[in-house]
């Protein structure tokens, strides 16, 4: 984290060289692109219906170690309450473009945790949105963002996990929701003293499927749609949750310099 940030002066100085090495690198090392923005919807009709059982279905069904049942009945009530409370909205979430907010307003709102002492941002990125030739390989929980290789260097994954401030931020790398929601649940648990904040990169029936389990918890944050090939059928969102997602997802690019403004933000109040 910080690597190549913390070797320059200013956020623009890092992120204008950043972009340059990118450029050239787009030249001299070309990995494959999504050319075309194919336009799809974010959750196709037939599985919208009923989506919220359907991810209740789907959470139990795959809570291999019982992780999500035996959480849940920690505390029956309380959370009980609370998921029939986000499950009496129409939607789990406010959204603003690509930014769905949980548990809170809008974007301002969500700033004023990140300028928080007491919080610690989990920041998670979606397999989907890692390039095919990824050193760590896509369907996998690492990223090397290594300075030296040229897929890193074009890699957005690396370039925010470069902008990265290191004290109170924890990037994980999301292959599945059973996954980034365990980390946040142990990172709960063993900071009682600090608010847990997120955010994660997703497909929209992701974070529409899922966000009545973070109203839940009562853990604030914010969800990062992407756009480009997405899961929009149940089909194709569990295979993808089994590696199996031959399409790119992408970050929109005003999304990546909303994404990147709020890393700024974030590391700006850690000096
Ligand atoms: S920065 Fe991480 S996600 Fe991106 S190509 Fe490198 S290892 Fe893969």
């Amino acid at each position: 984290m910080s690597a190549h940030w913390d070797k320059h002066s200013t956020w623009e100085e890092a992120e204008k060289s950043w972009d340059k090495r990118s450029g050239s690198l787009e030249q001299s090392h070309p990995i494959k692109q999504l050319v075309k923005i194919p336009k799809l919807p974010g959750i196709r009709p037939k599985t919208k219906k009923n989506l919220r059982l359907k991810a209740l279905n789907y959470l139990a069904e795959y809570d291999e170690e019982k992780f999500f049942i035996k959480y849940f009945f920690s505390n029956p009530f309380k959370h009980g309450f609370n998921l029939i409370r986000s499950y009496l909205k129409p939607l789990p979430f406010t959204r603003d473009d690509d930014f769905f907010l949980y548990g809170l307003k809008n974007e301002a709102e969500f700033k004023d945790l990140l300028a928080k002492k007491d919080s610690l941002l989990v920041i998670g990125f979606s397999y989907c949105h890692k390039p095919f030739e990824c050193p760590s390989q896509r369907f996998t929980q690492d990223c090397i963002h290594d300075l030296t290789n040229p897929v890193c260097g074009q890699c957005f994954i690396g370039k925010c996990v470069h902008s990265l401030p290191k004290k109170r931020v924890l990037p994980v790398f999301i292959t599945t929701v059973h996954q980034i929601g365990e980390i946040i649940v142990k990172q709960v648990q063993k900071h009682p003293k600090l608010e847990i904040t997120y955010i994660i990169t997703a497909c929209e029936m992701t974070l529409q499927m899922f966000g009545d389990w973070a109203n839940m918890m009562q853990v604030r944050g914010l969800g990062i749609r992407l756009d480009g090939q997405i899961c929009n059928t149940m089909k194709a969102f569990v295979a993808s949750e089994h590696g199996i997602k031959p399409g790119m997802a992408v970050v929109l690019d005003d999304t990546k310099k909303r994404i990147l403004n709020l890393i700024k933000f974030r590391r700006e109040q850690n000096t």
